[in-house]
C-alpha cells in the first residue's frame, strides 16, 4: 500500500474559497465587529433566496435555531415532541432546555429519516393517551431528505407543527424543494464540518414572517420597544456576528459547487465498493442528496469499529453512524417507537453503518488510497468462514 497517509483525511474539513477574508476584511475596515451589520443582513437576504424562503435568521448555532423553534412554538415544561431517533444529539437537546419530553421515532430502510409508518403509530397513541405532541422535529440525515410528503401529510392530520433539521442537508431537496423549507420551521448549520461554514453558526427559517421577527427579537434578549432597557420575557444571545456572516456570504457563493463535489465523491465510492456487498444509504425517488457524507453499511460479519480502527492507523479518519437517541444513557426511560415494532432500522444501521471521508478538497489520490485501504479492511467470505482480506 501506498505511502500517501503522511498526511491526515479528515472526514469533512473546511474548504474555504479565498473570498472569505474579503469579507472579513470589509467586516473589519468599517468595523462592524458585532452581532450587527451590514453581512447578517446580506447573508440571510442570500440564504432565503437560495432556499426560496420567506426569509431567515443567522445565529450562533444549529443547536439554537432549533431551540428557538421550539420557543416560539410554545413547547415547555411537560410538552411531548417527537423527534428522528437516528441522529445527531444537538437535534433533541433543545427539547430537554425546554423541559419537554423526547419521544423518539425510528428511521426507515427507505430513507434511513424518520419512518412515516412508525410516525403514525406514534400519533395513534398519542391520541389514545390525549397528549398530543407539541413539534415534531424531522431530521435529513447526512445530506438526504426525509419522506416529507407523507410525514408532513400525517403531521397536518393532527395540526402539529415540524421543525426541519436540515443542518446536515443545506443543498438538499425533495421534489425540488430545498430541505428546511417545507416544514413551519428550518434550521442549518455552519459548523466546521457541514456543507458550508462560518466556524460556527446556524440559521433558522420560517413559513411564517410572524416567526422570523419573533425568532431575530429572542434572539437579542428580547429587548421591548422602549427608549431604554426593557423586557418582558425571556431572551437569548444566539445572534451570529458580523465577521462570520460574511465567512457564510462568501461560503455561500460555493455550495451548488461543493453539492457537486460531495456527489460526485459518493459516486466513485458507490461505483468502486458497492461490488464489495457494501450498501450506501439509498437516493430515494424524488429526493436530491447533498451527500453531506458518504456513509454505507458493510456486509454482514464486517465490524464497523474494526474497519474504522484499520483507516484510523493508515491516518483516514472515518466514524460510526450516530448511535440512536433512544440508546443514549442521556435519553434513558423516553419512549420509542420502531419502524417494525421489536426491529429497529436505526439500531441495525448504527450497528453496520460507517461514514466515509467526504471532504470536497480530498484528492483524486488520497480518494483511491481511501478506497483500497476499506476494502483491505474488510473480512471476505470464504468456505472455511471469514478470514481478514489483508493478511
Ligand atoms: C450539526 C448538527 C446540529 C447542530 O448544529 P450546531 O451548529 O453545531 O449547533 C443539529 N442537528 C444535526 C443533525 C447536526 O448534524
Amino acid at each position: 500500500m501506498n505511502k500517501l497517509n503522511s498526511k491526515k483525511i479528515f472526514l469533512s474539513p473546511p474548504h474555504m474559497t479565498g473570498k472569505e477574508e474579503q469579507f472579513i476584511s470589509e467586516a473589519f475596515d468599517t468595523n462592524w465587529i458585532a452581532p450587527v451589520g451590514p453581512h447578517i443582513e446580506g447573508f440571510e437576504k442570500e440564504m432565503a433566496l437560495y432556499l426560496k424562503a420567506p426569509g431567515t435568521v443567522a445565529l450562533s448555532s444549529g443547536t439554537a435555531a432549533i431551540h428557538l423553534a421550539l420557543d416560539i412554538l410554545g413547547v415547555t415544561k411537560g410538552d411531548v415532541v417527537f423527534c428522528s431517533t437516528l441522529t445527531f444529539v444537538a437535534s433533541a437537546n433543545p427539547i430537554l432546555y425546554q423541559e419537554a419530553e423526547p419521544v423518539f421515532i425510528d428511521s426507515d430502510p427507505i430513507s434511513w429519516n424518520m419512518s412515516p409508518q412508525a410516525l403514525k403509530r406514534a400519533f395513534v397513541q398519542a391520541e389514545k393517551d390525549k397528549k398530543l405532541p407539541k413539534a415534531v422535529i424531522i431530521v435529513h440525515l447526512y445530506g438526504q431528505s426525509a419522506r416529507m410528503e407523507e410525514l408532513m401529510e400525517i403531521c397536518k392530520s393532527y395540526q402539529v407543527p415540524v421543525i426541519e433539521d436540515a443542518a446536515e442537508s443545506l443543498g438538499a431537496g425533495y421534489k425540488g424543494i430545498p430541505t428546511g423549507t417545507i416544514g413551519d420551521f428550518g434550521i442549518y448549520s455552519f459548523n466546521g464540518n457541514k456543507m458550508i461554514t462560518t466556524a460556527g453558526g446556524g440559521m433558522l427559517t420560517a413559513k411564517k414572517k410572524s416567526h422570523l421577527e419573533k425568532a431575530k427579537f429572542l434572539a437579542q434578549q428580547a429587548k421591548d420597544q422602549a427608549d431604554y432597557y426593557q423586557h418582558s420575557v425571556k431572551g437569548y444571545n444566539y445572534r451570529m456576528s458580523n465577521i462570520l456572516a460574511g465567512i457564510g456570504r462568501a461560503q455561500l457563493l460555493a455550495l451548488d459547487e461543493r453539492v457537486e463535489q460531495k456527489r460526485f465523491i459518493y459516486k466513485r465510492y458507490e461505483e468502486a465498493l458497492s461490488t464489495k456487498g457494501i450498501e450506501f444509504m439509498p437516493e430515494y425517488e424524488g429526493s436530491y442528496s447533498c451527500r453531506w457524507l458518504t456513509v454505507c453499511t458493510l456486509p454482514m460479519d464486517n465490524n464497523p469499529q474494526d474497519v474504522i480502527n484499520n483507516l484510523q492507523s493508515h491516518n483516514i479518519e472515518a466514524r460510526r453512524v450516530w448511535k440512536p437517541l433512544h440508546l443514549q444513557p442521556l435519553f434513558q426511560n423516553h419512549n420509542f417507537y420502531a419502524h417494525i415494532p421489536g426491529n429497529s432500522t436505526a439500531e441495525m444501521l448504527f450497528d453496520r453503518g460507517i461514514c466515509l471521508p467526504s471532504g470536497t478538497s480530498l484528492s483524486g489520490e488520497e480518494h483511491r488510497f481511501v478506497i483500497e485501504t476499506v476494502k483491505a479492511s474488510l473480512y471476505e467470505k470464504s468456505a472455511q468462514g471469514a478470514i481478514l482480506s489483508n493478511l
